[in-house]
């Protein structure tokens, strides 16, 4: 089974990330990219955090191809991929659906940097990108 440690690493994960009231029911993902591979472990869709086994992330090319997997990926896949096509320096994206960024994204409030490893990384503010809903990227 290829990216084992990833694949483990995003079932604990999901399982904190819903302890933690972070998200709720099967909403939110993870993913781990493993650099040297060229592989992303995504956790799958529709499926509990606390039924998901490692066998059933789904092991993904940035191109969208599954690479290894029995499970259909997230439907957010493509930020994911984007992601880390974009950015050399993250190995990780953690999507939630935590009740406070839900009320900001819906107020379209940016978030201030009230903490200096905030600022480090995203200067004076995180930006609220406009609402859309997800979709399918058509073969480009
Ligand atoms: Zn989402």
């Amino acid at each position: 089974m290829l990216l084992q440690k990833e694949r483990e690493a995003v079932v604990e994960y999901g399982k904190t990330m819903f302890s933690k009231g972070l998200t709720n029911g099967t909403t939110g993902n993870i993913s781990v990219f493993n650099r040297e591979e060229g592989l992303m472990a995504i956790s799958p869709s529709g499926i509990d955090y606390f039924s998901t086994a490692p066998e059933d992330v789904v092991i993904m090319k940035l191109d969208g191809t599954i690479a290894d997997g029995i499970r259909k990926p997230s439907s957010e896949v493509h930020l994911h991929s984007e992601v880390y096509k974009s950015r050399e320096d993250v190995s990780a994206v953690v999507h939630t659906h935590s009740d406070n960024s839900t009320i900001m994204a819906c107020l379209n409030w940016p978030l201030p940097s009230v903490h200096y490893m905030l600022a480090a990384v995203s200067g004076t503010e995180v930006p609220c990108a406009k609402y859309a809903t997800y979709r399918r990227r058509q073969a480009d």
